[in-house]
């Protein structure tokens, strides 16, 4: 796999790229809005984080900027190779060569730690006055998101969002498969927290193998409030500097101990 991806021409490396996320758009995203807000099937409906509301933006507009957000990804995925091939990244192939599957762990955690910080401070700086009007905004037409919100934004977003590669394989040495598995993590979360419902085991909030996660309400709220709730993966950010909305817990909590009937409530799409 590594020589094939070694291979690949940066035209073709492009087209690898836009060839996965679209997969993961069109292949997952798009299919679980229509399973979650056009047909609604009972199970869906128990896990709506919330009921009722409405949606301000367009899918189709939705699509559009998904699309261009695939594309950045694609032109980024070019340059990432371009600084590959300059001797940049600390990539290694073998595992048994640093740390073994013990490292190949930590590098993922060590990925998401510093991912999240990243993220939570580009956040941040997106809500101020100026890039919010002219770049997040858009993410933001969605108050009662779905999946197809997760790659819904400015292309200037768009290649924020991916730009943290370049530092974290600068600093951190990861196995090229473990790039992938950690991409994979990130997509899981930011499309988890985009698809109205919160799908994660009761308790997670509070007990103590989730109460360091962030769950899909948390990001759910953040569209519903805008100025609190910013981080991707762990709560710690929010709750050092203030920003986690502190109803989190209890809208969690009041959605998965919803009775059956209130679930039935019609919600528009
Ligand atoms: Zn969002
Ligand atoms: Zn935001």
């Amino acid at each position: 796999m590594y020589e094939l991806l070694n291979s690949l021409s940066y035209f073709e490396f492009f087209l690898f790229i836009v060839g996965i996320v679209s997969l993961r758009y069109f292949g997952i995203a798009v299919p679980m809005y229509l399973v979650i807000w056009k047909w609604k099937p009972a199970w869906s409906e128990k896990m709506k984080i919330q009921l009722g509301g409405r949606r301000p933006i367009k899918p189709k507009i939705e699509l559009m900027w998904s699309v261009s957000t695939i594309l950045v990804n694609g032109l980024w995925g070019m340059a990432m190779l371009y600084f590959y091939k300059l001797g940049w990244f600390q990539v290694y192939t073998e595992i048994s060569g640093v740390g073994g599957y013990l490292y190949y762990a930590a590098s993922l955690m060590l990925g998401m730690i510093f991912h999240d910080a990243y993220f939570y401070w580009a956040h941040r700086a997106m809500h101020t006055k100026l890039l919010y009007k002219h770049v997040h905004e858009i993410h933001h037409k969605s108050i009662n998101p779905t999946a197809l919100a997760a790659y819904c934004f400015h292309p200037l977003e768009a290649f924020l969002e991916v730009a943290f590669l370049l530092p974290l394989l600068v600093l951190i040495p990861m196995h090229y498969s473990a790039v992938f598995l950690f991409l994979l993590i990130t997509f899981l979360f930011n499309m988890g927290g985009h698809l109205g419902i919160d799908f994660t085991p009761k308790g997670t909030w509070d007990k103590w193998w989730g109460s360091w996660l962030t769950t899909p309400t948390h990001h759910n709220i953040h569209h519903q409030r805008f100025n609190c709730n910013y981080a991707l993966y762990y709560r710690y950010w929010d709750e050092i500097f203030g920003t986690l909305y502190p109803g989190t817990g209890k809208v969690y909590n009041d959605i998965k101990n919803r009775e059956p009937a209130a679930a039935k409530q019609p919600a528009k799409a």
